[in-house]
Order: structure tokens, then C-alpha cells, then sequence
């Protein structure tokens, strides 16, 4: 087991394969996209893996596949397959906005993938357009359903903006009536690539909550699982649960297990940091396993002991960094 400077055992990887998408959601990026990455400056699927290995040796058991949009980077499934053949890896997960997602559910299921963070911000198709600049409504909607046939566990992310979606936090919280869902709502985080001032999100946890108790006075808070970033509650008669990820308000570092690689091999122990070990430099300039390991367990031994300390100590506070760059 892999313990940080805080006794918090490390046993999460988020890793970030891209930072493309065919999405343009505006509190992840401008309307014309990203300076994109160089091909050449992106992590590789072997070095990728390279630092999976190193780090389920380690003692990561969990990796979630984010982005960008994963299924935007060719040869995904070649490099999940390989994924999954690694000894002591438990789940692999994914987070997906579902367009590009529906035709490879089956496959997704043979390599023992079963769950599935699935962004949906809304059910109406114009507000879809006007959060997402594309009009992709019906095919999301149509690989929630996909995956629910194949029993995957689904969790649906909305993120919550004034005025142009807080309508939509009723209609989303009812899908776990009928379906075996979970819907998560997140507090914007001032990651949205220039695309508007980071300003502390109007929407809350404590709004939001509001909100959802406003419609159901009954609403009962549940246990959440160990190092889980959403609290978590229930409506009696409900097949699904509804959470809320203080994002912003970052009240859950204290039993925070992940680190994250951004799609080009930069190595975040928190969220707000800004990157603290370059590992695809260190691997490009010919480094053993036996050094990244030293450094890995050296930058696990200087953890910032929540968001807001990163926040202060990192250079990038207020830039245009974009969701998609780091992976959510
Ligand atoms: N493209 C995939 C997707 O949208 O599911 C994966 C990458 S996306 C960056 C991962 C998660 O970050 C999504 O659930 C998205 O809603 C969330 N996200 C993006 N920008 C955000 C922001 N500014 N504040 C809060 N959550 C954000
Ligand atoms: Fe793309 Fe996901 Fe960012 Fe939306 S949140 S633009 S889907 S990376």
C-alpha cells in the first residue's frame, strides 16, 4: 500500500490519453478548441503503460481512462486491452461524454470494464448545443442506455451553471427514479481554458442541495464509500442515488487517493497543483524505472495537504487551463 506525507493511502490513477475532444463544453473550453498538442508532445500508449506497470507495482489498483474525449485518440481499445492484461490492476474505469462511445460498449464489457462516468449536463437539446456547441443530445442519451442494457455502472456527471442549466437539476436527479443511475452534480472549477473569468461557482454543494431537498423534503443522506468525492444521497423508491461534488469548495482532500497524469506525461498529486514531476521528459531522456520509482515515491512523500495549499503554491492560478488538459 502506497501512503502520501499525510497518511493517505494512494490507490487511484487518473490518466488523461488526450486532450482533443469532439465536445466543446464551455466550462472545459473556448468555442474554437485548445492549441491542441503536438502528436509528439502527447505521452505514448507504451509509455502510458510503462507508468501503469511502475505504478500498480506501486501500489495503484484503480485507473480511470479520461481526457479529453478518450475515444477520440485512435487505437483506444488496443491500448485498454493491453491495459487490462497488467497483474494487479483491479478496475479500470472510464469517463466519457458519450458521443463516440456507443458502438464500442460490447467491447468495453469483454475487456471487464463495468463502469462508466458518463457527462450529461442536460435532457434538453438546446441547452445541450448551448453548453456543448454541438448537437450530439440523442446520441449520449442513446449510449446511456446502451450501457445500462449491459449492466455497466453508470454514473452521470452535470456540471452546474447559472442561468444556463440549473433548470435541468430536477429533470437529471429524476433519472435515478427509473434507472439504475447515479447523477453526480459538480461545482464549476476555473478550468475552462480562457473560456470565461473563474469566479467561485454561483452553484454550490449547499445550493445545489437545496434545490434537490426543495423537491424531495425526504432526501436522505447515505454513506458514502471510503475516499469518495461526492456526498451522496437517496429518495425512497429511487433505483438510482444522487451526489454532489464539492469541487470547488474541496471538502473532501482529506481522504483524497489520487494522482493524476495529464495527456502529456505530467504527474499532479492534486488537482490544483501544476504538475510537480515531468514523467514523460524523464522517460524521453533514457531514465531506468528504478529512478522514475525514486522520484514517483518522492513526489507521493510532498503531497500539498488539500487543493487550496496546490492552489496557492501553483504557478497557474488563473490561466486558461482547460479541464481537458488535466482530465477532471
Ligand atoms: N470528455 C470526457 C467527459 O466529458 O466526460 C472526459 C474528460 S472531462 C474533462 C472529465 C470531467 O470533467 C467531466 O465530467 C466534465 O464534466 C468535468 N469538467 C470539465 N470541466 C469542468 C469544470 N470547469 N468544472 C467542473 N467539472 C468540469
Ligand atoms: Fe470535451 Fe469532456 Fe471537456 Fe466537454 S468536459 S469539452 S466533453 S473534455
Amino acid at each position: 500500500m502506497l501512503y502520501d506525507n499525510h497518511n493517505r493511502p494512494i490507490h487511484y490513477l487518473r490518466l488523461a490519453v488526450t486532450d482533443r475532444c469532439n465536445l466543446r463544453c464551455n466550462y472545459c473550453m473556448p468555442e474554437h478548441g485548445l492549441e491542441w498538442l503536438a502528436r509528439d508532445a502527447l505521452l505514448t500508449y507504451e509509455e502510458m503503460l510503462r507508468l501503469c506497470r511502475l505504478l500498480i507495482g506501486l501500489g495503484i489498483t484503480k485507473i480511470r481512462i479520461t481526457g479529453g474525449e478518450p475515444f477520440v485518440r485512435k487505437d483506444m481499445l488496443k491500448f485498454l486491452q493491453s491495459l487490462s492484461a497488467i497483474k494487479g490492476l483491479k478496475e479500470i474505469s472510464i469517463t466519457t461524454n458519450g458521443v463516440a462511445t456507443n458502438a464500442l460498449i460490447p467491447q468495453l464489457a469483454q475487456l471487464g470494464i463495468r463502469s462508466v462516468n458518463l457527462s450529461l449536463d442536460t435532457l434538453d437539446r438546446e441547452r445541450f448545443f448551448q453548453i456543448t456547441r454541438r448537437d450530439e443530445l440523442p446520441l449520449v442519451l442513446e449510449t446511456m442506455h446502451t450501457m445500462l442494457q449491459h449492466d455497466f455502472k453508470v454514473k452521470i456527471n452535470a456540471v452546474i451553471l447559472q442561468g444556463i442549466n440549473d433548470t435541468d437539476i430536477v429533470s437529471l436527479a429524476e433519472l435515478t427514479q427509473d434507472l439504475k443511475v447515479d447523477v453526480r452534480f459538480i461545482e464549476e472549477m476555473p478550468f475552462n481554458g480562457g473560456d470565461h473569468a473563474a469566479t467561485p461557482p454561483f452553484w454550490d454543494h449547499l445550493r445545489i442541495l437545496e434545490t434537490l431537498q426543495t423537491r424531495w423534503p425526504n432526501l436522505k443522506k447515505i454513506t458514502d464509500e471510503p475516499h469518495s468525492t461526492s456526498l451522496n444521497y437517496h429518495q425512497h423508491g429511487h433505483l438510482g442515488n444522487i451526489g454532489i461534488i464539492a469541487a470547488w469548495t474541496r471538502s473532501f482532500c482529506g481522504s483524497c487517493n489520487r494522482i493524476r497524469i495529464t495527456p502529456q506525461g505530467m504527474l499532479k498529486t492534486c488537482l490544483y497543483d501544476h504538475g510537480v514531476l515531468h514523467l514523460r521528459d524523464e522517460m524521453r531522456n533514457g531514465k531506468s524505472d528504478a529512478y522514475l520509482t525514486e522520484k514517483l515515491l518522492d513526489a507521493f512523500g510532498k503531497r500539498h495537504k488539500d487543493g487550496w495549499e496546490a492552489e496557492k503554491n501553483s504557478a497557474h492560478t488563473g490561466d486558461a487551463t482547460s479541464m481537458a488538459s488535466i482530465g477532471g
